[in-house]
C-alpha cells in the first residue's frame, strides 16, 4: 500500500514507519518537527520506498502525485509539557490538522485511521476504562488543548465516516514507552530514565500514588496495524492493562539502574489523572491482540536505546 503517516518524525510515526516499510509499503512522511526529532527522519533517508516532505498539517496537507490507500494521522505534540507550551498549535493540529487529513483521504479514497488517546477519558471516574466510558474531562484546564483536541478529532472522524462514508478507525492509545523518544520530551519514563542514567534523583510528582499503566512501543504498533486491516469504526483501547503508582515506577526504573539514587517529591501538576487504566476486552475480541512485553524487557529496551543515544551525543560532543 501506498501509506501516509502524519508526524512520522515522532516517537510512535517512527517506529509506526519502520514497521510499515519492513512489512512492504511504500511511506510518505509529513512533520513540521514542532515536537518531532530530525533524527528519525535521517534514519529512512536511504530506503526506496520512503519519501518525506516537511508541512505543517494544520495548514494544509502536502499535494502526493502518488495514489493513496491509507492516511494514519499521528501528528500532534504528546507530552504534557510540549502540549502546554503549544497549546494552540496542540488544539489546531487536532482540529484543522485532522480534519485536512480526512479530507485527503477523502480525495484519494483511502482509508484514515486517527491516533487518539486515553486523555479522552480525562480523570475517570470508571476504572479501569472501556471504551464505552464517556470520560471526566476539564474542558478548559492546563490539559484541555490536547483532550478537547482528541474529543474533536474523534468527533470529526465519526462525522466524516457517517456523513461521507470515509472509511475510518480511532486507535485510543494508553501511556507508550520505548527507545526514540525525545531526551527532553518531560514525560515519566523519559525523565526517570535519564535522570537514573545522570546519577540523578528520580523527581516523582506529588505523593506518587496517582497510577499509569505502560505500554512497550512494539505492541502499539502491532495493536494498530491489526486494526488497519479490520472494519471497525468506533474507537479501540491499545494498551498495556499492568498498572502501577508512579512511585513504584520510580522505584523499579532505579532499582535497573541504580538502586543507590534516591526519589524527591515535586508539586503535582493540575489536572493530572488519578489513575489510568485499558480494558481491552474489545482489542482481545476483535484483533486478537494483547501485548507481549513486560515492563521489566521494555524498560531493559528503552534503557539500552537511551544509553546508545547518550554515547553518540557525548561523541559527538567531543568531535
Ligand atoms: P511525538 O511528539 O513524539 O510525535 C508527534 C509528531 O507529530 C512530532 O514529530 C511532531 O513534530 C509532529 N507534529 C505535531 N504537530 C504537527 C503538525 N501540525 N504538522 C506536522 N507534524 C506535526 O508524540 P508521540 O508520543 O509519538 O505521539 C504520536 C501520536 O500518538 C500523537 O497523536 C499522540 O496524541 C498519540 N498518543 C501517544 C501516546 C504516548 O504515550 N506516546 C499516548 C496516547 C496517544
Ligand atoms: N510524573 C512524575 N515525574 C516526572 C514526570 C511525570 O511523577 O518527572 C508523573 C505525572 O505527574 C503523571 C505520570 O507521571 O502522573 C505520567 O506522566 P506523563 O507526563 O508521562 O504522561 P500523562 O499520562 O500524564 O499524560
Amino acid at each position: 500500500m501506498n501509506i501516509l503517516v502524519t508526524g512520522s518524525a515522532g516517537f510512535i510515526g517512527s517506529h509506526l514507519t519502520s514497521r510499515l516499510l519492513n512489512d512492504g509499503h511504500a511511506v510518505i512522511g509529513v512533520d513540521n518537527y514542532i515536537s518531532g526529532q530530525r533524527a528519525n527522519t535521517k534514519r529512512f533517508f536511504d530506503h526506496p520506498r520512503f519519501r518525506f516532505v516537511e508541512a505543517d498539517v494544520s495548514l494544509g496537507m502536502p499535494d502526493t502525485h502518488e495514489s493513496l490507500d491509507y492516511v494514519l494521522h499521528f501528528a500532534s505534540p504528546a507530552s504534557p509539557p510540549h502540549y502546554q507550551q503549544h497549546p494552540i498549535e496542540t488544539l489546531m493540529v487536532g482540529a484543522q490538522g485532522t480534519q485536512n487529513a480526512l479530507e485527503l483521504a477523502r480525495r484519494h479514497d483511502a482509508k484514515f485511521l486517527l491516533a487518539s488517546t486515553s486523555e479522552v477519558y480525562g480523570d475517570p471516574n470508571v476504572h479501569p476504562q472501556p471504551e464505552s466510558y464517556w470520560g471526566h474531562v476539564n474542558p478548559n484546564g492546563i490539559r484541555s488543548c490536547y483532550d478537547e483536541a482528541k474529543r474533536y478529532a474523534e468527533a470529526i472522524t465519526m462525522a466524516y465516516h457517517r456523513y461521507h462514508g470515509l472509511d475510518t478507525r480511532i486507535v485510543r492509545i494508553f501511556n507508550t514507552y520505548g527507545p526514540r523518544m525525545r531526551h527532553d520530551d518531560g514525560r515519566v519514563v523519559t525523565n526517570f530514565v535519564h535522570q537514573a542514567l545522570a546519577g540523578e534523583p528520580l523527581t516523582v510528582y506529588g505523593d506518587g500514588q496517582q497510577t499509569r499503566s505502560f505500554q512497550f512501543v512494539d505492541d502499539l504498533i502491532e495493536g494498530v496495524t491489526r486494526l488497519m486491516s479490520v472494519r471497525h469504526h468506533e474507537p479501540v483501547n491499545i494498551g498495556n492493562p499492568d498498572e502501577y503508582t508512579v512511585l513504584e515506577f520510580a522505584q523499579i526504573i532505579r532499582d535497573l539502574i541504580d538502586p543507590s539514587l534516591d526519589i524527591i517529591h515535586r508539586p503535582m501538576p493540575q489536572d493530572d489523572p488519578r489513575q489510568r487504566r485499558p480494558d481491552i476486552t474489545l482489542a482481545k475480541s476483535l484483533l486478537n491482540w494483547e501485548p507481549r512485553v513486560t515492563l521489566r524487557e521494555g524498560l531493559a529496551r528503552t534503557i539500552e536505546g537511551f544509553r546508545e543515544d547518550r554515547r553518540l551525543l557525548e561523541s559527538s560532543d567531543r568531535r
